[in-house]
């Protein structure tokens, strides 16, 4: 259980290292800014969107290594997604960071590197941070807060 929590560490300090999908994205024709007041973290989420489908996502901004990993981590799992599907997946990773357990079918792969957060109440808001944002650019909405 150890050597699966130092993976998992491994993975979230690369991605607060060398952010993927960080800066403009091109052609984004989404986008919306987080605030998570309790931590500091300011994430803006950008998506291209095309019908219904993510044909590609990015964020920029400033916050802790577990914000910025999420965000990293997230803009490269929704790629290729619906609306609905991304749906799912914050439902199924929302579950992850509050409980540690991920959905018996969910499709969380390499964002179950999350799953340690739960132990961390505080770091739930910055886990998630980017989802809200994502949700809201989805939406329509410019702007959420954790609060
Ligand atoms: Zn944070």
């Amino acid at each position: 259980m150890s050597e699966l929590r130092e993976l998992y560490q491994s993975v979230i300090l690369d991605h607060n290292k060398s952010p993927r999908n960080r800066g403009e994205l091109a052609g984004a024709n989404r986008r919306a800014e987080g605030h998570n007041p309790l931590c500091g973290d300011h994430v803006i989420v950008m998506a291209r969107v095309a019908g219904d489908q993510i044909e590609a996502a990015g964020f920029d901004g400033r916050g802790c290594a577990i914000s910025t990993a999420s965000a990293s981590l997230m803009t490269e799992a929704v790629r290729g997604l619906s609306a609905a599907s991304v749906k799912q997946l914050y439902e199924d990773f929302h579950q992850l960071v509050t409980t540690g357990e991920a959905r018996e079918d969910s499709e969380l792969g390499k964002l179950e590197v999350f799953a340690g957060v739960h132990e961390f109440p505080l770091r739930v808001k910055c886990a998630t941070l980017c989802w809200h944002a994502l949700r809201a650019a989805l939406e329509g909405g410019e702007a959420v807060s954790t609060e």
